[in-house]
């Protein structure tokens, strides 16, 4: 099956008992035994729920993977992969990552004995200088959040096999219309599917995706035992999504390098970070790697005050200022103050999150109109 089709159908069926074409929200916690021990297969909501399992199934048939798991937030759901190491063990990690991850890192994980180490992923020589025997995973994110940098997965991934190391991408960004890490090595995708998989703004949930029975079988474990299982409404709701993930990528994608090509040329614009520009450092990889570029288009402006930048903020008409992305209706963020506030000063600046950067969610609506909100806001600075 090709992608539209499995993001319409994929690991679903009709529902047996009433032929319901679309899979119901099973709104139970529980499940009736004949006799004890004697069921249908599903016993108690947190292991398992059937409008779970069709999402769950729908997720890993999008990756092209063999097992999905579905969690209450994208963070829940990197939670359940850091559970996965002991004390002593290292992890990876990229420079560029969702601020929400680094603070889950160095402010939860390191004082229960995981060491993580923050490398740029595209410089393999202090990658490879990173990895010691006691390396259990390399985390990373491609396009980064914010500055759209993209790192070349297949070289990572052969690094990390030839070390026997786990391999785990945050998909996010990108989404498996876009780019697909299994294929290219990965053992785990991770999702926040708050974002792109479920596009309306309306649920926070997380997914991972996997091929390795073991693997599966130790974040089922995770999951059911620590609990942070998403609910049966959200996943109807990220089910509906999925349905139509292919035609508003397509869009997106779309919208992004037109909305790019704009601020390109813009006078009041000094750099435009969009992998689908042929001005992007690494344009090569993420042509090769990816099938489009996505919705989240970053730029700086050339008068660098908070002020400046904030006037223009605060003067957008169509786009609406507000944390996340990934949804059909346009949005913009200032990194520095709202998704990235938790990075220390001093990181974000040698990572080049200044106060001029602004982050925007390109939506599927009429460009033009994006476009005219855009250049009146920019008449503000
Ligand atoms: C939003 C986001 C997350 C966190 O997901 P939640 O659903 O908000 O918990 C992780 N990674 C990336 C890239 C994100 O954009």
């Amino acid at each position: 099956m090709k992608f539209n089709t499995k993001a319409i159908h994929g690991g679903q069926q009709h529902e047996p008992t009433t032929g319901s074409v679309m899979t119901p929200i099973f709104q139970t916690s529980t499940y009736v035994q004949q006799s004890p021990g004697k069921h249908k297969g599903y016993e108690y909501s947190r292991s398992e729920n059937p409008t779970r399992d069709a999402l769950e199934k729908a997720c890993a048939s999008i990756e092209n993977g063999n097992y999905g798991f579905a969690f209450s937030s994208g963070m829940a759901a990197t939670d359940c992969v850091m559970r996965l190491f002991n004390p002593g063990d290292e992890i990876i990690a990229g420079e560029h990552i969702y601020g929400g991850s680094y603070r889950m890192f160095t402010q939860l994980f390191e004082k229960y004995g995981l060491k993580f180490t923050f490398v740029n992923m595209n410089d393999t020589r202090s990658l490879i200088d990173a990895i010691t025997e006691k390396t259990k995973l390399i985390w990373l994110e491609t396009p980064t959040n914010p500055l759209l940098k993209i790192v070349d997965i297949q070289v990572i991934t052969s690094i990390a096999k030839k070390n026997n190391i786990l391999t785990a991408i945050d998909n996010t960004f990108a989404t498996p219309y876009n780019q697909r890490p299994l294929e290219m090595g990965a053992d785990i995708v991770m999702h926040s599917v708050t974002k792109y998989l479920g596009g309306h703004s309306d649920i926070v949930m997380g997914a991972l995706i996997v091929n390795n029975e073991k693997l599966a079988n130790d974040l089922h474990f995770i999951q059911f035992a620590a609990g942070a299982i998403a609910g049966p409404m959200d996943c109807f709701l990220a089910l509906r999504g999925i349905k139509t993930l292919a035609l508003r990528m397509q869009r997106h994608n779309e919208n992004g390098i037109t909305v790019a090509h704009f601020l390109n040329k813009h006078p009041k614009v000094e750099t435009v970070y969009y992998p689908g520009l042929q001005s992007h450092e690494n344009h090569e990889i993420a042509k090769r790697q990816m099938k489009g570029y996505g919705g989240v288009v970053s730029f700086k402006l050339k008068n660098k005050t908070q002020e400046a930048t904030f006037r223009m903020l605060e003067n957008f008409k169509v786009i609406t200022l507000a944390e996340s992305l990934g949804g059909v209706e346009s949005l913009v963020n200032h990194p520095v103050t709202m998704t990235h506030a938790s990075v220390p000063v001093q990181e974000r600046e040698r990572l080049g999150i200044t106060v001029s950067l602004i982050r925007l969610s390109v939506g599927i609506e009429d460009v033009e109109d994006l476009i005219e909100d855009i250049d009146h806001a920019l008449e503000f600075i």
